[in-house]
């Protein structure tokens, strides 16, 4: 008998420790984020979607050096380079991405083809809705990736 009234006590000692800590997360602050209906917030340094930027003239930044497509550790940037014309001029410079891809079935977020490019043409977003049961949905075309320009936001 004196060690069914120990086996009690302990249970009960077990299910009071058990409901402290229940009782202590209740009352303290919720950490998780109540995603999708808040949005998540980022550190300044996560690296999410790119974005290829512009300049203060509204002009793509991007030269078409292919710099960043030979550092990419995952071969995930295609790109193809066209002269700028004295009618059509979409860079500062000689040339411009005519095609600019990053296909994000490969790509790991390293970050090199940020840290190679000269211009600062590209840089991490916070993007991060990147799932798809479709992996050819995953190229991010140009178009996708330019931030609008100045005339347009
Ligand atoms: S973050 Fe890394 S893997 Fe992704 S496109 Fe840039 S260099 Fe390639
Ligand atoms: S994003 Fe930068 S590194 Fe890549 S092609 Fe354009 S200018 Fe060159």
């Amino acid at each position: 008998m004196p060690g069914k009234i120990s086996e009690i006590l302990d249970s009960a000692a077990a299910i009071a420790k058990g409901m402290s800590v229940t009782f202590g997360e209740m009352m303290s602050p919720t950490v998780t984020e109540d995603y999708p209906d808040t949005p998540p917030k980022f550190q300044e340094r996560y690296r999410g979607r790119h974005i290829l930027r512009r300049d203060e003239n509204g002009l793509e930044k991007c030269v078409a050096c292919f710099l960043c497509s030979v550092a990419c550790p995952a071969d995930c940037i295609y790109i193809e380079a066209a002269d700028n014309t004295e009618l059509v001029r979409i860079s500062g410079s000689e040339r411009y991405a005519r095609v600019y891809n990053i296909d994000y079935s490969r790509c790991i977020f390293c970050g090199y083809c940020v840290e190679a490019c000269p211009t600062d043409a590209i840089t991490h977003g916070h993007g991060f809705e990147l799932a798809a049961y479709d992996t050819s949905t995953l190229i991010c075309r140009k178009e996708q990736l330019l931030e609008a320009s100045p005339a347009k936001s």
